[in-house]
């Protein structure tokens, strides 16, 4: 693996040195403020190691005040007119992308992921994400009907649907799509007169205190956004239990969705829970393993594999496998770990040495059950918290490989004989996030995809989300959808009104 050259590291934007040197607080009611807390946390340089910025921990309190603002805030944003709502997303929407390359440098500074995909997914996504959403803010509509119940006598009743935003949203998002995961959230709630209490990672709390700034910019009132940074425990835990939210979203780990979602119905709060995915990638003896090579491994690998829908388990038909495996393991030795600022490196470091630690830890096991490495499987020497990407070969479909999310550049493949196997050994499993089937047999292909466990299925592609599609999970890997009308459903509550109308 080529070592990255430090010459060729885009300039950072004097923007960027600026927000990373600054005193970064709390936002709440549309400004900056000091945690109660009192305890400063440091932002680090995956690529490095180094710290590059501070944080504040919010502590419960800070919560209760963040809650009571996004509370304050509601009647009104809740009455403001659609076409506004419409017009300020927008705006969000320009601002956004005329600070993309600010935005794209912070995320991945602070993330570690290559500059590419912080322009296309945080910035260029959420850009269009948001706009989509927007158009929703004057198209969420109820229903109307004929009613049959004959009282009062002599009337005729009508009935009608109206959908109303849901009310103030808890919103904890993980560290791997750090912007791009806020925004899926802010920008949903926001279209439907909802008013949010934002938690960022830990790890990763730089874009959302610079997102929350841009709404203030773009005219969002005080209190519609909120921004709380800390920890899981005083920050995550507090909001999900709060009395004061109406929903709670939440996009991590199955264990602590689990433990969330419990939370949640003590208060009967509303909840959606996007989890983890241990995804099946299956792949027929029909199809030129050369030619699908690129997809494979974008569906692997994107992001250091550090993508809830990534493809980690591959079935790969026994006629393909060895020249398929073969050309896999060439194409992950050649990749050049560098750093995300550098444009040339085929793979960045992962988010911090916590999740490194544990995707070291994760494959030590999996060897140790009997996988075996056909490439990578250890710590590169270097600065950062680099893990040279995986191959693993291990058969055994209950084994640690096979079953658990290991969310890094990890993945196991196994031969299989025929797609019923192929489908059978893919649902073999606790998740039931996302899967994809390589043929160019389309019955095959239809077939397939309905009988897999998954909330979404590529055919002949894996990884690209679109706003209008919904997403989430099936079985232990979540619970409701985002995006498309998904989202507009989650964001609102349905209220049913019985008219009398009489003849006379
Ligand atoms: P995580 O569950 O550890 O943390 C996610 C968020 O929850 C963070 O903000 C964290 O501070 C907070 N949190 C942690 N413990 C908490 C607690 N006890 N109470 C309340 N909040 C708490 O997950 P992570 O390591 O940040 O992210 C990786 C996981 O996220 C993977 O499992 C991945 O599959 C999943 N993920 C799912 C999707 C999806 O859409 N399905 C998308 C991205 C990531």
């Amino acid at each position: 693996m080529s070592e990255h050259n430090a010459s060729a590291l885009i300039p950072v934007l004097p923007r960027v040195g600026e927000f990373l040197a600054r005193r970064h607080l709390l936002w709440i009611d549309g400004e900056h403020v000091e945690s109660k807390f009192d305890r400063r946390r440091n932002v680090f340089d995956p690529s490095t190691g180094k710290v590059i910025s501070s944080v504040t921990d919010a502590g419960p309190e800070d919560v209760d005040r963040a809650v009571a603002a996004a509370n304050r805030a509601f009647p009104g944003w809740a009455r403001c007119r659609p076409a506004e709502r419409e017009r300020l997303l927008l705006k969000l929407a320009d601002m956004l992308e005329a600070d993309g390359e600010a935005l794209a440098q912070l995320e991945t500074l602070n993330q570690g992921k290559s500059i590419h995909a912080a322009r296309a997914i945080e910035v260029r996504g959420s850009v269009e994400y948001i706009r989509y959403m927007a158009g929703w803010a004057t198209k969420i509509e109820g229903t109307s009907s004929d009613l049959s119940i004959p009282i009062p006598e002599g009337a005729r009743n009508l009935g009608v649907t109206l959908r109303e935003p849901v009310g103030v949203v808890g919103a904890i998002v993980p560290w791997n799509f750090p912007l791009a995961i806020a925004v899926w959230k802010l920008a949903s709630a926001l279209a439907c007169g909802c008013t949010l209490v934002l938690k960022p990672s830990e790890d990763t709390p730089l874009t959302a205190l610079y997102l929350a700034e841009l709404t203030r910019a773009a005219g969002f009132p005080p209190g519609v956004v909120n921004v709380v940074t800390g920890t899981g425990i005083d920050v995550g835990a507090v909001l999900a239990g709060h009395a004061g939210i109406d929903k709670l979203t939440f996009t991590g780990s199955t264990a602590v969705g689990q433990e969330l979602g419990r939370i949640a119905l003590t208060n009967m709060t509303r909840f959606t829970l996007e989890l983890g995915g241990k995804n099946p990638m299956i792949v027929m003896n029909d199809v030129d393993p050369e030619r699908i090579l690129p997809g494979l491994m974008g569906g692997c690998f994107f992001n250091q594999g550090q993508v809830c829908a990534a493809a980690s388990r591959l079935y790969i038909h026994r006629e393909i496998f060895d020249k398929t495996l073969e050309q896999l393991a060439a194409t992950i030795q050649a990749l050049s770990l560098g750093p995300g600022l550098d444009p040339a490196a085929g793979l960045q470091p992962l988010t911090s040495e916590r999740h490194r630690a544990r995707v070291a830890d994760a494959v030590a096991a999996c060897r140790a059950e009997g996988a075996k490495v056909v490439t990578g499987g250890n710590v590169p020497e270097r600065d950062g918290y680099y893990y040279a990407p995986t191959l693993l070969i291990d058969q055994a479909p209950t084994s640690r490989a096979m079953q658990q999310e290991i969310f890094g550049p990890v993945i196991t493949a196994v031969p299989v004989d025929s797609l019923d196997e192929a489908i059978e050994m893919a649902n073999c499993s606790r998740y039931g996030l996302a899967a994809s089937i390589w043929t160019n047999d389309l019955n095959s292909a239809l077939r397939a995809a309905r009988l897999v466990e998954a909330g979404t299925v590529w055919i002949n592609s894996h990884i690209p989300l679109d706003p209008s599609l919904p997403f989430g999970g099936t079985k232990q890997s979540g619970y409701g959808r985002e995006h498309g009308r998904g989202a507009i459903e989650q964001y609102t509550e349905v209220k049913s009104l019985i008219i009398p109308v009489f003849d006379r």
